[in-house]
């Protein structure tokens, strides 16, 4: 393949990569190539190329909100160590890059004894990730602190649009219809006592751990909260906990997380997800909707 060889003089990448290793499901299909640029420069030449040539490309973060259902043809663009950093903006500003991961930006935020992040801090994602989902928990979602973010478009050139410019809403940002790369985003807190802070994030990751199957590979909660239902109390509801197809599994713990038991493909998982939706419907009639991004 003459692309990748044009890829490989840009940035380090692979070829027929299996996205069950860059993926929390740990299931899924491979991708023809996985690169890796090393920084904003590589990005831009990567992305010039690509779509130079009509390349389909999709962004990766931590894998931890993906499902691959068959093999990619096109380039995952992986963006992690490379863009990861964190910095103070102002007095209660930090910038963080992309590829750091939300977990570290929150612990960071603590140290800094600004309050905003306390709940973000078990979300197994990275900021690019989170942004682009507007993740959230425990009442926590990135729309509460976001103020900025710069992003690349195709062309390689980089734009900064306000939070207010980016459609956030539950689980929904305007990066889901656009081609953009979120390159790092600034979030904007508020001083707050450090010991209140910690109670809070040793809360929120008690709640976790005891409510979700955080010990099986997972994509996180399955499915997007219906208005005016949970999706695991409906799913509970139907009887569905524990129900098994191949390695994926109903969680018996939270039916809201499909999870890997050993040895799934993501057949097995989208085989489930179409069991539960139609038992949901026919039981509740409610349409339940992926909140995992299902590729291909
Ligand atoms: C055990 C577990 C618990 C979870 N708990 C929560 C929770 O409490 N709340 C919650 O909201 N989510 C939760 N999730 C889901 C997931 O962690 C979040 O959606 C997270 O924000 C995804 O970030 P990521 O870096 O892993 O993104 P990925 O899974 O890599 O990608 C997700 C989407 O974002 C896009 N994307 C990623 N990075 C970029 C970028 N730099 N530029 C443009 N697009 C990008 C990808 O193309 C993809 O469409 C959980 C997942 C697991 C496995």
């Amino acid at each position: 393949m003459d692309l990748f060889s044009d890829i490989r003089k840009i940035c380090r990448a692979g070829a027929d990569v299996s996205m069950a290793e860059h993926t929390s499901f740990r299931c899924g299909g491979r991708a023809a190539v996985f690169a890796e640029p090393a920084g904003e420069g590589e990005l831009s030449e990567l992305l010039r190329l690509l779509s130079g040539s009509d390349t389909p490309y999709i962004v990766i973060g931590n894998g931890s909100n993906l499902l691959f259902a068959r093999d990619y043809a096109g380039v995952a663009v992986h963006i992690g160590r490379a863009l990861d950093f964190i910095e103070r903006k102002g007095e209660n500003g930090l910038i963080a890059g992309a590829g750091t991961m939300l977990s570290r930006l929150s612990r960071a935020a603590l140290e800094y004894g600004l309050s905003g992040m306390e709940c973000a801090c078990g979300i197994p994602g990275s900021v690019g990730g989170a942004c682009f989902m507007n993740a959230g928990a425990y009442g926590f979602e990135m729309k509460n602190v976001l103020r900025e973010v710069r992003s690349m478009k195709p062309d390689g050139s980089v734009i900064r649009r306000s939070a207010e410019e980016l459609g956030l809403g539950y689980r929904k940002s305007a990066f889901m219809d656009s081609d953009e790369v979120i390159l790092s985003a600034e979030v904007s807190l508020a001083p707050g006592d450090r010991a209140e802070m910690e109670a809070l994030m040793n809360d929120c990751t008690a709640k976790r751990n005891a409510k979700q199957p955080v010990n099986l590979p997972s994509a996180g909660s399955f499915f997007k909260r219906p208005e005016g239902y949970f999706a695991g109390k409906l799913i509970e509801d139907s009887g569905l906990k524990g129900l098994t197809i191949g390695g994926a599994q109903v969680s018996p713990l939270h039916a809201g997380f499909i999870v890997n038991v050993g040895g799934a493909t993501a057949d097995d998982v989208v085989q489930l997800m179409h069991v539960v939706q139609e038992t949901v419907m026919h039981d509740h009639g409610v349409a339940l909707e992926p909140e995992v991004r299902i590729i291909g």
